[in-house]
């Protein structure tokens, strides 16, 4: 059984992340979406409110984990058999940030490798941190998120 993990902030997932997930699973038979802890980004949602809308947002989809990491993917990896890491790429600005995390990944674990896929021409402006500004600007971000991300927003406005 081939596995992989899919890390990342997830704050809040969006259809670009189900994209990259939905095309990983044709390749791979079971994929973690992995929530990572990126120290170079101030979240939005708590760890336990993103944990819910990855497994709501996934709940019909077959051969997908959630999960949570608080220390290295890598470790991870080692710890629940994965042998690759997933990773989406929107433009040349993600490829730098993408190489240099590939390469310290490979230092920490040579038998890792990592998997990219690029992004869908029409998601390629999707970043979490755009949905988030688009929303507190009154934008409806309905058509970029899945639906329980729109009603955790809604929650915490409330
Ligand atoms: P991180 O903080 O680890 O970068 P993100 O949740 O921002 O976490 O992104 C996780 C991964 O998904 C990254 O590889 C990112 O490039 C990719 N990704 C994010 N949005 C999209 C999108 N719209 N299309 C394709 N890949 C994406």
């Amino acid at each position: 059984m081939k596995k992989a993990v899919y890390p990342g902030s997830f704050d809040p997932i969006t259809i670009g992340h189900m994209e990259i997930l939905q095309r990983s699973l044709e390749v791979f038979d079971e994929v973690t979406i992995l929530l990572a802890v990126n120290p170079n980004k101030k979240s939005t949602f708590s760890v336990d409110e993103r944990l819910e809308m990855m497994r709501n947002a996934t709940k019909d989809l077959k051969g997908v984990k959630v999960d949570f990491c608080p220390g290295l993917t890598v470790d991870y990896c080692h710890k629940n058999n994965a042998t690759h890491l997933i990773r989406g790429l929107r433009a040349v600005t993600d490829f730098e940030y993408e190489f240099q995390l590939s390469a310290a990944n490979h230092f920490a674990a040579p038998d890792i490798d990592m998997v990219f896929f690029m992004a869908k021409q029409e998601n390629t402006f999707i970043s979490s941190s755009t949905i988030n500004e688009l929303y507190r600007a009154g934008v409806d971000i309905s058509p970029l998120v899945p639906p329980i991300v729109v009603e955790m927003y809604k929650r915490k406005t409330k």
